[in-house]
């Protein structure tokens, strides 16, 4: 037997040197599946929404009343789809969980009602009391510090040339991971929030104190969600802003094309408004731009493609920012076909955020670990612009950090340690693994008040020595 081979031979077997698409070779994902979005009537396999016309459907005023609002309504709707088990386990869920349930039409029926448990949609916006973990005990219900850091109410002034301006506390869905918690919504069972309505008022101060602060070049006009602002009002905070000589770039900030993408095909005040706003700025030469919210690649239908079309066709910048769960995105396939899905629709992938530590969703968080090796894999994939930033932001105020750029992290403890020199000097920041990512004689250390001190110093201490 012969051990040459004829080269002809060994040129025919060798793999591709460069595979058209490797989503075909690693996953069960079509070719180019982020270019083949949903374009069925989907929603008609809900029972409630079985006779709804597509002219319906894509009717914003009809999304809006026929959103699915606290329990009542929740277990409803659930009753039609889901198993007894499932809609009791939601319906203690409901009553232990820090955020109340509002879930759109479109989202609703995106869920895949066969699979409910692990469906990526359904973990978002609908909690389960089977799956709830206990909170780390290092957690706190504002972790970001943001009402430490304001200034005026609603508004953040934590960087050096931008500020959060947070102009009412309302949104399309509650996303159970929100980070406001502490403000967004309805009080619950276990929350009572600080309350940011929508308020000529209390903007008036927040104006006041931008235009006394000339170093802020930058407002991201918040909530809440801007989906929920009265077009008049998105003109007058816009124009009212592009008016103040420093204030360089605006962005709004809006759940709606992830969960409402039809509010951009029929609201057609609330898009007009925002197109005058952007077309002010660009003859001001100041940048008008939309920051939205996609987790997950099945949120991107045809509906979001014409959605996302009418922008760019307007010149409005959209950029995403992904929360990464677990369950939902923590895994490297579902993440690629995101970041190309959102490529495919001209959105451009800003930040992937390290969950941050919010009460009640320890369920929903990773480790630091999962989120650098996710990052890992998917640079490379496409454009470096279409590729996320991923960070954590540090919980007691120190702001947006590269996720990479730790001083220390103990993967046994779960303990990071970030610095945030532009922010805050001299300080140190940390960042703690969820409970059920580490070891089970770690989760008992945990418990132990002298034990956390004594491994927080370490952590604190190696930090400031690695630097
Ligand atoms: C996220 C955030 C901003 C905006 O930060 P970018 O990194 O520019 O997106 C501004 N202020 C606060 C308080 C923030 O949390
Ligand atoms: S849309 Fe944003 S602000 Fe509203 S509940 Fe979800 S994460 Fe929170």
């Amino acid at each position: 037997m012969s051990t040459a081979e004829p080269i002809d031979d060994l040129i025919s077997n060798a793999p591709p040197l460069a595979p058209p698409n490797d989503e075909a070779s690693s996953s069960t994902e079509p070719p180019f599946a982020h270019r083949h979005l949903r374009d069925d009537a989907f929603w008609r396999e809900i029972p409630a929404f079985s006779d709804v016309s597509e002219e319906e459907f894509l009717d914003t005023t009809w999304q809006m009343r026929h959103s699915i609002y606290g329990e009542d309504q929740l277990i409803e709707m659930l009753e039609q789809v889901a198993p007894d088990a499932f809609v009791d386990d939601v319906r203690k869920g409901f009553h232990e969980a820090p955020m109340t349930v509002r879930i759109t039409p479109y989202i609703f029926s995106l869920i895949d009602w066969d699979h409910p448990r692990q469906d990526p949609l359904r973990l978002q916006f609908l909690p389960i009391s089977s799956r709830l973990s206990p909170d780390h005990p290092m957690l706190t219900l504002d972790s970001l510090g943001e009402q430490e850091d304001a200034p005026v109410e609603g508004l953040t002034h934590r960087y050096p040339d931008k500020a959060l301006f947070l102009v009412l506390d309302t949104c399309p869905v509650y996303c159970r991971f929100c980070t406001r918690s502490y403000a967004v919504g309805v009080d619950t069972d276990t929350v009572d929030k600080e309350n940011l309505r929508v308020d000529p008022e209390r903007w008036e101060r927040a104006f006041d104190y931008i235009e006394a602060h000339p170093e802020l070049e930058d407002l991201v006009i918040s909530g809440g969600d801007t989906s929920n602002m009265p077009a008049k009002y998105i003109r007058e905070i816009g124009e009212r802003l592009l008016n103040i000589d420093h204030v360089r770039r605006i962005r709004y900030a809006s759940k709606g094309p992830a969960v409402m993408p039809m509010k951009i095909l029929t609201d057609d005040d609330w898009v007009e408004a925002l197109a005058d706003v952007h077309e002010m700025g660009q003859k001001r030469h100041k940048e008008v731009a939309l920051h939205t919210h996609f987790n997950h690649p099945r949120e991107i239908t045809e509906i979001t493609r014409r959605a996302m079309d009418r922008l760019f066709e307007e010149g409005i910048r959209v950029r995403n920012q992904c929360v990464l769960q677990r369950g939902v995105n923590d895994d490297p396939e579902t993440m690629k076909l995101l970041t190309r899905r959102l490529g495919e629709v001209n959105v451009q992938p800003y930040y992937v955020y390290q969950h941050d530590m919010v009460e009640g969703v320890e369920d929903l968080r990773t480790s630091i670990r999962t989120n650098l090796e996710l990052e890992k894999e998917v640079r490379g994939i496409t454009a470096g612009f279409n590729t996320a930033m991923h960070i954590v932001d540090a919980p007691g105020g120190g702001g947006k950090r590269d996720v990479h750029s730790y001083e220390y992290y103990d993967r046994d403890t779960g303990i990071s340690v970030y610095t945030a020199p532009s922010v805050k000097p001299d300080e140190y920041f940390m960042y703690f693994d969820p409970l059920h990512s580490l070891s089970e004689e770690m989760q008992q250390t945990w418990q132990d008040p002298d034990e956390r001190d004594r491994m927080c110093n370490k952590a604190i201490e190696a930090a400031r020595a690695n630097r």
